[in-house]
């Protein structure tokens, strides 16, 4: 071989490598789309691997439904890791809940009831929620694995049938039914839009913890400092900026807003379905996505915070924490207020929420006063003002938080866990355990950050397996005959005497299936509260305002009303990690 020969493959040779190494010594960057939680998280943790991050956010201010409140409960490091965690790392501030956030209490027309005062004054009523939670815990034990919740066909059923479907089987007394209706619109949605399946398999991923340890404490500063810690270490964040278009090819992404394009590596889109259907993508979507993005049931939730000069129901019975009404009222929020006057939340949700919409602002706000006012007389007098939200009609949301429909579990599992080519997904209703809460959020952002560095390590994705009904038979049949609660459900045999078949047991045929409502169909009204002539009071400024508590009594953090206080503007002036390009053809909607 000669010399030159030797030298040329030399030179080629080294050429190569430094072509390698430049490739491998290359900043990878990122385009995080959304700055909730979700995309706060993904941002901040892929920026600590080394990554360019941009983070691009619609709205003026960062913390997305998490920004609109001040203050809520969070769980302590059993219930919520991933929450404390941050909250460790970022040396946030935390302060105990007081015992009355703990233990949830009841106006029933009009009278105030704590659970104690319940079982010696309503026994009757007492005894149908002691049987309805029995029977929910049977729900909660058909679940073997939570990840995988139709894992036999009996379980695959429970998906066809709705909550109410399952609740008139129990046959509870009117007002243990309204009761229950109402913990379970506040916490999810409807019980008529709900998949049974659904909520058998949250109920089975709270299933055991206390209500102590899912409301330990509550942040100094509510949860915008949360999210305000994520955004102090942020580089780059563009905030004003809605995300029209996003297009990936074999060399990365282009993301477009307005007519200014972003480019990077990969993308992590945390946004929420609704606001999903506004983003082009290219390619486009397939059709179960694209019917995931459409048909996926969001729980409605409203919040009217009305203010007094003083705790007018003090009159009656001291009140405060949560409390569930039977009638149109919802569920109320009411603490001591810390300087004088007083404040009361009254979260509408379900149908509630929905028949509300037809109302203007000041109208729900006399409409709900009404109710109020008929058992507080003094309400009236006392009424200084209020602030609502309506997070049901939010465009960017849609809904308060996603809450599987009946058919869905089937259709959409875990479906957006899976990234697209360059775009992984985020936000709370991309996760499996946690949907509907900080945690779940949290958790999103996490895993999109480790997906795009898998990406980027060259990994690819399977969709994620669910256990097919009919191998996973033995579980089923283990948890059938642990609460015997198909044998109840179905109307079978006594497990005791019969016990359920340990292989392939045939297709379960639901009782009376309730077909699967539309995600925003119009009103339907359930025990909606009807217009009264309104009672004079004038309101006070309308600022949007949070709060809440959500998910079954033994669930997750509490939210408590206070005002908004957004979470600090960022210099639009920094510096973009991704580069931006101009004049990229786009197709904005
Ligand atoms: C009434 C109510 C009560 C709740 N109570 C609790 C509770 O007690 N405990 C609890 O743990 N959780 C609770 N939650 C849930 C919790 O607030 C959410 O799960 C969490 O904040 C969702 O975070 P996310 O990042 O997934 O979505 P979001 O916070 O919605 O973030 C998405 C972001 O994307 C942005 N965006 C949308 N479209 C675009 C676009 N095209 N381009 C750029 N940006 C875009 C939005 O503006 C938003 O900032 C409650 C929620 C509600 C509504």
């Amino acid at each position: 071989m000669s010399a030159g020969w030797l030298r040329a493959c030399a030179l080629v040779m080294i050429g190569l490598f430094s072509v390698s190494a430049l490739a491998k010594d290359k900043q990878p960057t990122a385009i995080v789309i959304g700055g909730g939680l979700a995309g706060l998280t993904a941002a901040y943790e892929l920026q600590n691997k080394g990554w360019g991050v941009t983070l691009l956010e619609a709205r003026p201010d960062l913390g997305g439904r998490s920004g609109m409140a001040t203050s809520e409960w969070i769980g302590n490091e059993k219930t919520q890791p991933v929450l404390n965690k941050y909250v460790s790392t970022f040396k946030l501030s935390t302060t105990p809940a007081p015992e009355f956030v703990r233990t949830p209490s009841y106006l029933i027309d009009g009278t105030y009831f704590t659970a104690a005062d319940l079982a010696t004054k309503q026994p009757a009523t007492a005894e149908a929620l002691k049987r309805y939670e029995t029977t929910q815990d049977e729900l909660a034990r058909s679940i073997e694995d939570p990840q995988n919740p139709a894992a036999t066909n009996a379980l695959h059923a429970l998906d066809q049938i709705t909550v109410s479907n399952w609740l008139d089987r129990l046959q509870l007394p009117a007002t243990a039914r309204q009761l229950v209706n109402q913990q379970i619109r506040t916490h999810y949605d409807e019980p008529s839009r709900l998949s049974l399946l659904y909520f058998a398999q949250q109920n089975r991923v709270y299933r055991g913890i206390s209500d102590r340890d899912l409301r330990a404490s509550r942040l100094v500063g509510g949860s915008p400092v949360l999210a305000q810690a994520f955004v102090k270490q942020l580089k780059t964040i563009k905030t004003n900026s809605p995300v029209s278009a996003i297009s990936q090819d074999k060399d990365g992404v282009t993301v477009k807003v307005g007519s200014v394009g972003y480019q990077a590596d990969y993308v992590v889109l945390a946004v929420p379905l609704r606001a999903l259907n506004k983003i082009q993508l290219t390619p486009a979507l397939d059709a179960q996505h694209q019917a995931a993005i459409k048909g996926t049931n969001y729980g409605w939730r409203d919040q009217i915070m009305l203010k007094f000069k003083n705790p007018v129901w003090d009159s009656k019975a001291r009140m405060s924490g949560e409390i569930y009404s039977n009638t149109g009222l919802g569920m109320m929020w009411i603490e001591p207020a810390l300087k004088g006057g007083a404040n009361v939340v009254i979260n509408l949700s379900g149908d509630n929420a929905r028949v509300m919409q037809a109302f203007g602002d000041k109208q729900m706000v006399d409409q709900v006063l009404i109710r109020l006012h008929a058992f507080y007389p003094q309400a009236r007098g006392a009424f200084t003002g209020y602030e609502i939200r309506r997070y049901s009609t939010d465009p960017s949301t849609g809904g308060a938080y996603l809450a599987f429909g009946p058919g869905q579990i089937s259709k959409f599992w875990r479906l957006w866990e899976k990234p697209l080519q360059r775009v992984a997904f985020a936000g709370e209703h991309t996760d499996t355990l946690y949907p509907g809460t900080l945690e779940g959020a949290l958790r999103t952002g996490q895993r999109a950050a480790s997906q795009v560095q898998d990406l980027a390590a060259g990994k690819s994705f399977e969709p994620a397996k669910v256990v097919p009904a009919a191998t996973a038979a033995a579980a089923g049949a283990v948890a059938a005959k642990k609460g015997n609660f198909f044998t109840n459900l179905f109307g079978g045999s006594d497990d005791e005497k019969k016990p359920e078949p340990v292989k392939a047991p045939e297709p379960v045929a639901p009782p009376a299936p309730t077909p699967a409502p539309a995600p925003t169909p119009a009103p339907a009204p359930v025990e909606a509260p009807k217009p009264v002539a309104p009672v004079k009071a004038e309101p006070a400024k309308k600022t949007p305002t949070k709060a809440s508590t959500k998910k079954p009594a033994a669930k997750a953090a509490v939210k408590k009303p206070t005002v908004k206080a957004p979470v600090k503007k960022v210099d639009p002036a920094k510096t973009p990690a991704a580069k931006p390009v101009t004049g990229t053809e786009t197709k904005a909607q």
